[in-house]
């Protein structure tokens, strides 16, 4: 069975092809500036090709995609009969997605509802979905959801402290995303502890965007993205946990409009603006150790948020068990997982320095540890196409 797994965003479309009686990745690729001149296919597979051709919207991005999936040269099938199923990352499924689901009218209706709390992302998703099931009419279609694997957090955690009208009448709440990470990463370190029932699971999900997720038997209890994924920690862009009065406080002080305050808090805001250097961990590290101390000052206000967090969720579940890192800081920077374990020995962590330093699934706490700490890849797009081969 191949599975083609799709994430359309407003002007990108990534695509990996697998094929799951392997669970092998065939090909994946990125459509960019789709809509925008100078559109460009990136392909990878046993062979790479670059197309630069128009995309003018996402019809014509999958129509690059399915030209380049069975090219004579780079395609890695004959036909697009060899494909069975596609799977779609779509943001945003609302209270009404606790799990992946298949698409049909109803699926899209729900989906469109929910576009004013993804505005964003929703509306790309669904470009996305319209492109593949006209270009493979068919061929059933997926919808698996960044916010489904959240669901299960108790009213307690998903509440915020307004009056109980805007959850009602504007199902303003905490929804929570990077769910399909959280939910692959905790699952796997399920099965490295040996058990799932009882298990208390922190999972730091550490990106360009970041979230960090407490879950106790396999369910999440609490996350720390809220009705939007700018809620709770410091980001690459976004700033995250903030008192909500610096909003007046700012517009009064500069003159913003409310949709220059929309960009200043989710793209100006963060490790970026704190450092003044960038968004990307390997620049702020390397700014740091040439001695820039607003680097190292945006470098220990992400860790001290996470250890925050971490200290919370294990109060929220009546302790830890269990912490995993994933994503790309959360993979890749050793450095950065270390500044937020040191000085978290009193929660039972048995720190292990020289196992921090592998790659790729690896544990660095010692043996023996009361809380067992786990480095595990992420991978969103197996977890999407094994919910579209369990669904169709
Ligand atoms: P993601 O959004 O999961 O793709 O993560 C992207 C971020 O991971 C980048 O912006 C970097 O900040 C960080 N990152 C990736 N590789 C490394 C690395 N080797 N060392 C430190 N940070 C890294």
């Amino acid at each position: 069975m191949k599975i083609l797994v799709i994430n359309a965003g407003s002007s990108s479309l990534k695509y990996q092809l697998i094929d799951m009686d392997t669970e092998t990745v065939l090909c994946k690729g990125l459509c960019e500036r789709i809509g925008i001149a100078g559109s460009v296919l990136t392909h990878k597979g046993p062979k790479q090709a670059v197309v630069q051709q128009d995309m003018k919207d996402h019809n014509d991005a999958i129509a690059l995609v399915i030209a380049a999936l069975t090219d004579a040269d780079h395609g890695v099938v004959k036909s697009m009969d060899e494909i069975n199923a596609v799977g779609h990352r779509v943001l945003h499924g609302g209270s009404q997605f606790f799990q992946s689901s298949l698409i049909n009218d109803e699926v899209i209706k729900a989906i469109e509802d929910n576009c004013d709390l993804g505005p964003l992302h929703n509306p790309a998703n669904l470009m996305g979905i319209r492109a593949c099931m006209n270009a493979m009419p068919g061929v059933p279609q997926v919808a698996v959801f960044d916010t489904a694997f959240h669901q299960t957090m108790p009213p307690k955690a998903y509440l915020y402290g307004l009056p109980y009208e805007a959850y009602e009448q504007f199902k303003v709440r905490r929804y929570g995303f990077h769910g399909t990470s959280h939910r692959y990463v905790s699952q796997r370190a399920s099965e490295i502890m040996g058990y799932e029932e009882g298990l208390k699971l922190i999972t730091c999900h550490l990106g360009n965007g970041s979230s960090i997720a407490a879950i106790k038997d396999g369910k999440c209890v609490d996350t720390s993205m809220g009705l939007t994924p700018l809620e709770g920690l410091v980001m690459g862009t976004r700033c995250g946990d903030m008192d909500p009065a610096a909003i007046k406080f700012l517009m009064d002080k500069t003159g913003m409009t409310i949709e220059e305050m929309d960009t200043y808090i989710n793209k100006k805001s963060g490790v970026l603006s704190i450092s003044g250097v960038s968004s990307d961990f390997r620049d702020l590290a390397a700014a740091a150790e040439e001695g820039n101390e607003r680097a190292e000052l945006a470098l220990e206000v992400f860790a001290y948020r996470i250890q925050k967090y971490i200290g919370s969720y294990a109060a929220a579940m009546g302790g830890v068990d269990c912490i995993v890192f994933t994503a790309g800081i959360g993979e890749n920077d050793s450095a950065t997982r270390a500044r937020i374990l040191k000085g978290m020995e009193w929660i039972g962590i048995d720190f292990d320095e020289e196992a921090n330093k592998g790659r790729g699934e690896i544990e660095i706490s010692r043996p023996g540890s009361k809380v067992r700490v786990l480095v595990i890849p992420t991978d969103e797009e197996m977890t999407i196409a094994r919910d579209t081969k369990a669904l169709c």
